[in-house]
Protein backbone atom coordinates (compact mmCIF):
# COMPACT_ATOMS: atom_id res chain seq x y z
CA UNK A 1 0.00 0.00 0.00
CA UNK A 2 2.70 2.49 -1.38
CA UNK A 3 1.31 3.51 -4.56
CA UNK A 4 2.71 7.01 -5.24
CA UNK A 5 0.15 8.39 -7.31
CA UNK A 6 -3.42 7.20 -6.00
CA UNK A 7 -6.14 9.45 -4.50
CA UNK A 8 -7.90 7.33 -3.08
CA UNK A 9 -7.34 4.90 -0.96
CA UNK A 10 -10.67 2.27 0.11
CA UNK A 11 -9.27 0.19 3.05
CA UNK A 12 -10.56 -2.56 4.00
CA UNK A 13 -13.83 -1.29 4.02
CA UNK A 14 -17.05 -3.45 5.93
CA UNK A 15 -21.11 -2.49 5.18
CA UNK A 16 -23.79 -4.32 6.30
CA UNK A 17 -26.98 -3.75 5.86
CA UNK A 18 -29.38 -6.01 8.38
CA UNK A 19 -27.19 -9.37 8.12
CA UNK A 20 -26.84 -8.76 4.50
CA UNK A 21 -23.03 -8.44 3.24
CA UNK A 22 -23.02 -5.63 1.37
CA UNK A 23 -19.32 -4.97 1.09
CA UNK A 24 -17.39 -7.02 2.05
CA UNK A 25 -13.34 -6.71 2.78
CA UNK A 26 -13.21 -4.27 0.10
CA UNK A 27 -9.61 -2.33 -1.05
CA UNK A 28 -9.29 -0.58 -3.87
CA UNK A 29 -6.58 2.26 -4.77
CA UNK A 30 -7.67 5.11 -7.54
CA UNK A 31 -4.68 6.82 -9.19
CA UNK A 32 -4.65 10.66 -10.11
CA UNK A 33 -5.84 11.43 -13.96
CA UNK A 34 -7.24 7.58 -14.14
CA UNK A 35 -10.74 6.56 -15.25
CA UNK A 36 -11.13 3.26 -12.86
CA UNK A 37 -14.84 1.70 -13.55
CA UNK A 38 -16.40 -0.70 -11.14
CA UNK A 39 -18.34 -3.27 -12.62
CA UNK A 40 -20.42 -6.01 -11.47
CA UNK A 41 -23.72 -7.65 -11.23
CA UNK A 42 -26.49 -6.09 -10.09
CA UNK A 43 -26.74 -6.11 -6.00
CA UNK A 44 -22.87 -6.09 -6.05
CA UNK A 45 -22.35 -3.35 -3.53
CA UNK A 46 -21.18 -0.77 -6.46
CA UNK A 47 -23.51 1.78 -5.41
CA UNK A 48 -23.12 1.06 -1.79
CA UNK A 49 -19.61 1.57 -1.93
CA UNK A 50 -20.04 4.85 -4.15
CA UNK A 51 -22.24 6.28 -0.90
CA UNK A 52 -19.42 5.31 1.55
CA UNK A 53 -17.19 7.37 -0.94
CA UNK A 54 -19.12 10.43 -0.58
CA UNK A 55 -20.65 9.80 3.44
CA UNK A 56 -23.88 9.13 2.89
CA UNK A 57 -23.47 5.42 4.45
CA UNK A 58 -21.23 4.74 7.28
CA UNK A 59 -18.87 1.77 6.53
CA UNK A 60 -19.33 -0.83 9.41
CA UNK A 61 -15.39 -1.28 9.40
CA UNK A 62 -12.24 0.18 7.17
CA UNK A 63 -11.41 3.73 5.74
CA UNK A 64 -11.47 5.92 2.73
CA UNK A 65 -8.87 8.06 2.15
CA UNK A 66 -8.50 11.30 -0.21
CA UNK A 67 -5.71 12.88 -0.83
CA UNK A 68 -4.49 12.28 2.32
CA UNK A 69 -7.96 13.05 4.18
CA UNK A 70 -9.54 10.26 6.01
CA UNK A 71 -13.34 10.32 4.21
CA UNK A 72 -14.58 8.24 6.98
CA UNK A 73 -16.91 10.45 9.31
CA UNK A 74 -17.09 13.09 7.61
CA UNK A 75 -20.30 14.97 6.02
CA UNK A 76 -21.07 14.59 2.21
CA UNK A 77 -20.97 18.14 2.50
CA UNK A 78 -17.41 18.35 4.02
CA UNK A 79 -16.38 15.78 1.55
CA UNK A 80 -17.57 17.76 -1.52
CA UNK A 81 -15.65 20.67 0.06
CA UNK A 82 -12.52 18.36 -0.28
CA UNK A 83 -12.85 18.24 -4.29
CA UNK A 84 -14.91 15.32 -4.48
CA UNK A 85 -18.01 14.86 -6.61
CA UNK A 86 -20.78 12.68 -7.25
CA UNK A 87 -23.10 12.46 -10.14
CA UNK A 88 -26.29 9.67 -8.76
CA UNK A 89 -28.29 6.62 -9.98
CA UNK A 90 -30.66 8.73 -9.68
CA UNK A 91 -30.25 12.08 -10.74
CA UNK A 92 -30.74 14.96 -7.77
CA UNK A 93 -32.00 17.97 -9.50
CA UNK A 94 -33.32 20.81 -8.36
CA UNK A 95 -37.04 20.13 -10.11
CA UNK A 96 -38.14 23.60 -9.48
CA UNK A 97 -35.18 25.37 -10.67
CA UNK A 98 -34.01 25.75 -14.85
CA UNK A 99 -31.27 24.19 -16.24
CA UNK A 100 -28.88 26.88 -16.13
CA UNK A 101 -29.87 27.67 -12.56
CA UNK A 102 -29.12 23.87 -11.58
CA UNK A 103 -25.81 24.03 -12.74
CA UNK A 104 -25.06 27.53 -10.79
CA UNK A 105 -26.02 26.08 -7.45
CA UNK A 106 -23.34 24.03 -6.81
CA UNK A 107 -20.86 26.98 -8.15
CA UNK A 108 -22.40 29.48 -6.34
CA UNK A 109 -22.29 26.61 -3.06
CA UNK A 110 -18.61 26.20 -3.74
CA UNK A 111 -17.88 29.60 -3.82
CA UNK A 112 -20.12 30.89 -0.79
CA UNK A 113 -19.65 28.01 1.33
CA UNK A 114 -23.29 27.16 2.34
CA UNK A 115 -25.24 28.45 -0.07
CA UNK A 116 -28.76 29.72 0.93
CA UNK A 117 -30.60 28.97 -2.17
CA UNK A 118 -33.48 32.44 -3.08
CA UNK A 119 -34.44 31.76 -6.45
CA UNK A 120 -35.12 35.36 -6.46
CA UNK A 121 -32.25 37.02 -6.49
CA UNK A 122 -29.35 34.31 -6.01
CA UNK A 123 -28.67 34.35 -10.01
CA UNK A 124 -28.35 38.08 -10.82
CA UNK A 125 -25.04 39.48 -11.33
CA UNK A 126 -23.29 36.41 -11.22
CA UNK A 127 -21.78 36.74 -14.84
CA UNK A 128 -18.45 34.95 -14.31
CA UNK A 129 -20.81 32.38 -12.97
CA UNK A 130 -23.27 32.24 -15.60
CA UNK A 131 -20.83 32.03 -18.18
CA UNK A 132 -18.85 28.79 -17.18
CA UNK A 133 -22.68 27.19 -16.62
CA UNK A 134 -23.81 27.83 -19.83
CA UNK A 135 -20.60 26.28 -21.59
CA UNK A 136 -20.41 23.24 -19.47
CA UNK A 137 -24.54 22.93 -20.17
CA UNK A 138 -23.13 23.41 -23.94
CA UNK A 139 -20.81 20.44 -23.32
CA UNK A 140 -23.11 17.96 -21.94
CA UNK A 141 -25.22 19.14 -24.62
CA UNK A 142 -28.38 20.89 -22.82
CA UNK A 143 -27.88 24.17 -24.55
CA UNK A 144 -31.09 23.82 -26.53
CA UNK A 145 -32.74 23.29 -23.02
CA UNK A 146 -30.90 25.86 -20.87
CA UNK A 147 -34.28 27.98 -19.62
CA UNK A 148 -36.52 25.02 -18.96
CA UNK A 149 -37.62 23.92 -15.58
CA UNK A 150 -35.16 20.61 -14.33
CA UNK A 151 -39.03 18.73 -13.96
CA UNK A 152 -39.64 19.21 -17.30
CA UNK A 153 -36.33 17.07 -18.75
CA UNK A 154 -36.24 13.11 -19.88
CA UNK A 155 -34.49 10.85 -17.78
CA UNK A 156 -31.60 10.89 -19.38
CA UNK A 157 -31.35 14.79 -19.84
CA UNK A 158 -31.73 15.16 -16.05
CA UNK A 159 -28.15 13.08 -15.81
CA UNK A 160 -26.47 15.25 -18.27
CA UNK A 161 -27.74 17.89 -16.39
CA UNK A 162 -26.45 16.28 -13.08
CA UNK A 163 -23.13 15.59 -14.88
CA UNK A 164 -22.96 19.49 -15.67
CA UNK A 165 -23.47 20.31 -11.71
CA UNK A 166 -20.82 17.84 -10.95
CA UNK A 167 -18.29 19.50 -13.94
CA UNK A 168 -19.37 22.94 -12.58
CA UNK A 169 -17.12 22.28 -9.41
CA UNK A 170 -13.84 21.29 -11.22
CA UNK A 171 -13.71 18.45 -8.75
CA UNK A 172 -10.69 16.72 -8.36
CA UNK A 173 -12.21 13.42 -8.41
CA UNK A 174 -15.40 12.70 -9.48
CA UNK A 175 -17.49 9.61 -8.79
CA UNK A 176 -20.70 8.51 -11.32
CA UNK A 177 -23.35 6.31 -10.80
CA UNK A 178 -24.11 4.47 -14.41
CA UNK A 179 -24.21 8.41 -16.17
CA UNK A 180 -25.45 6.36 -19.42
CA UNK A 181 -28.39 4.63 -17.55
CA UNK A 182 -31.65 5.55 -19.14
CA UNK A 183 -30.13 7.36 -22.04
CA UNK A 184 -30.65 5.96 -25.73
CA UNK A 185 -27.61 4.89 -27.90
CA UNK A 186 -26.77 8.26 -29.41
CA UNK A 187 -27.03 9.87 -26.13
CA UNK A 188 -24.59 7.19 -24.11
CA UNK A 189 -22.04 7.66 -26.78
CA UNK A 190 -22.25 11.43 -26.85
CA UNK A 191 -21.34 11.24 -22.90
CA UNK A 192 -18.65 8.87 -23.47
CA UNK A 193 -17.27 11.49 -25.89
CA UNK A 194 -17.80 14.07 -22.78
CA UNK A 195 -16.31 11.96 -20.71
CA UNK A 196 -13.00 11.43 -22.84
CA UNK A 197 -12.65 15.41 -22.76
CA UNK A 198 -12.89 15.61 -19.24
CA UNK A 199 -10.12 12.63 -19.04
CA UNK A 200 -7.71 14.95 -21.36
CA UNK A 201 -8.38 17.72 -18.75
CA UNK A 202 -6.73 15.04 -16.11
CA UNK A 203 -9.77 14.90 -13.91
CA UNK A 204 -9.79 11.74 -11.54
CA UNK A 205 -12.84 9.51 -12.31
CA UNK A 206 -14.28 6.64 -10.34
CA UNK A 207 -16.67 4.99 -12.76
CA UNK A 208 -19.82 2.80 -12.05
CA UNK A 209 -21.25 1.16 -15.05
CA UNK A 210 -23.10 -1.16 -16.28
CA UNK A 211 -22.78 -1.20 -20.06
CA UNK A 212 -20.01 -2.72 -21.40
CA UNK A 213 -19.29 -0.94 -24.75
CA UNK A 214 -19.15 2.28 -21.90
CA UNK A 215 -16.90 0.47 -19.84
CA UNK A 216 -14.32 -0.57 -22.76
CA UNK A 217 -14.17 2.80 -23.79
CA UNK A 218 -13.25 4.59 -21.27
CA UNK A 219 -11.78 2.76 -18.07
CA UNK A 220 -7.98 2.60 -17.69
CA UNK A 221 -8.61 0.01 -14.93
CA UNK A 222 -11.32 -1.82 -14.08
CA UNK A 223 -12.89 -3.60 -10.54
CA UNK A 224 -15.28 -6.23 -10.58
CA UNK A 225 -17.35 -6.55 -7.72
CA UNK A 226 -19.52 -9.57 -6.94
CA UNK A 227 -21.56 -10.36 -3.79
CA UNK A 228 -19.50 -7.55 -2.40
CA UNK A 229 -16.14 -8.88 -3.08
CA UNK A 230 -14.04 -7.08 -5.23
CA UNK A 231 -13.06 -10.23 -7.67
CA UNK A 232 -10.65 -9.07 -9.74
CA UNK A 233 -8.82 -5.82 -10.13
CA UNK A 234 -6.81 -4.90 -13.84
CA UNK A 235 -6.47 -3.36 -17.27
CA UNK A 236 -9.55 -3.76 -19.57
CA UNK A 237 -8.01 -6.69 -21.68
CA UNK A 238 -7.04 -8.46 -18.09
CA UNK A 239 -10.75 -8.00 -17.20
CA UNK A 240 -12.28 -9.13 -20.73
CA UNK A 241 -10.55 -12.61 -20.24
CA UNK A 242 -10.89 -13.15 -16.69
CA UNK A 243 -13.09 -16.18 -16.01
CA UNK A 244 -14.01 -15.00 -12.53
CA UNK A 245 -15.97 -12.05 -14.37
CA UNK A 246 -17.66 -14.60 -16.67
CA UNK A 247 -18.99 -16.55 -14.10
CA UNK A 248 -20.16 -13.48 -12.06
CA UNK A 249 -22.14 -12.39 -15.13
CA UNK A 250 -23.56 -15.59 -15.88
CA UNK A 251 -27.38 -15.77 -15.13
CA UNK A 252 -27.46 -11.72 -15.30
P1 LIG B 1 -25.43 -2.31 -7.00
O1 LIG B 1 -25.29 -0.83 -7.06
O2 LIG B 1 -24.16 -3.05 -7.33
O3 LIG B 1 -26.55 -2.82 -7.85
P2 LIG B 1 -26.17 -1.85 -4.23
O4 LIG B 1 -24.94 -1.28 -3.62
O5 LIG B 1 -27.25 -0.91 -4.57
O6 LIG B 1 -25.78 -2.74 -5.49
O7 LIG B 1 -26.77 -2.95 -3.24
C1 LIG B 1 -25.97 -3.99 -2.70
C2 LIG B 1 -26.84 -4.84 -1.81
O8 LIG B 1 -27.18 -4.12 -0.63
C3 LIG B 1 -28.16 -5.25 -2.45
O9 LIG B 1 -28.48 -6.55 -2.03
C4 LIG B 1 -29.13 -4.22 -1.91
O10 LIG B 1 -30.42 -4.76 -1.85
C5 LIG B 1 -28.58 -3.97 -0.52
N1 LIG B 1 -28.84 -2.61 -0.02
C6 LIG B 1 -28.37 -1.48 -0.57
N2 LIG B 1 -28.74 -0.40 0.14
C7 LIG B 1 -29.49 -0.88 1.17
C8 LIG B 1 -30.18 -0.26 2.27
N3 LIG B 1 -30.16 1.06 2.45
N4 LIG B 1 -30.84 -1.07 3.13
C9 LIG B 1 -30.85 -2.40 2.96
N5 LIG B 1 -30.21 -3.05 1.96
C10 LIG B 1 -29.56 -2.30 1.06
MG1 LIG C 1 -26.28 0.62 -8.16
Amino acid sequence: SDIPDRVLHIDDVHKSFAGLHALSNVDLDVRQGETHAIIGPNGAGKSTLLNVCVGRIEPDRGAVVFDGDALTGKSPHEINQLGVARVFQTPEVFLDLSVLENVMVPALSRRDGHFKLNPFTAFSGETEIRDEAEAVIADVGLKNRIHMTASSLSRGDKRRLELAMGLIQHPKLLLLDEPTAGMARHDTNATIDLLRKIKERGMTKVIIEHDMHVVFSLADRISVLAGGRIIAQGSPEEIKNNPKVKEAYLGE
